[in-house]
């Protein structure tokens, strides 16, 4: 029971700090001027490393960083706060050298599905609540 509780204020604690984190690129990016285009040049220029070893599968593969803004289809992705959000895993060791913060691209299109599987779930389960809720009004 304490453990759980110390594990979402963990959780809290890292998603407030990620608010905080998002909202100052964004005001910067305002004061800055950027538009949308040239927010998308920016991610398209993230670093994929030729050679180093996953965290997730050990593999020595390409790899990117865990903790850096990608874009995948337009939108913004971060591998670790991704995990973080669909599994409530928090990673250790994020401020350590780039090759220590590596992900292969199999590992990000499986986190990638699972996010999506888990976002599925959830709008079926809302979207049951709402029925029964509803039922139950009537
Ligand atoms: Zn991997």
């Amino acid at each position: 029971m304490l453990l759980c509780s110390l594990l979402d204020a963990n959780i809290f604690i890292y998603k407030f700090t990620l608010s905080l984190i998002h909202l100052v690129i964004f005001t910067s990016n305002i004061r800055n001027n950027l538009s949308p285009t040239m927010n998308a040049a920016r991610f398209k220029a993230m670093p994929v490393i030729e050679t180093g070893v996953c965290r997730f599968c050990g593999h020595n593969k390409k790899c990117r960083v865990i903790n850096i803004e990608y874009e995948n289809l337009g939108q913004r992705e971060v591998y670790s706060e991704m995990l973080l959000e669909c599994f409530g895993i928090l990673l250790s060791n994020l401020d350590r050298p780039q090759k220590e913060r590596l992900v292969c691209a199999s590992c990000v299109h499986r986190l990638r599905a699972a996010c999506s599987f888990k976002n599925q779930l959830l709008k079926c389960e809302e979207t049951l609540k709402r029925k029964i809720e509803g039922k139950l009004k009537i």
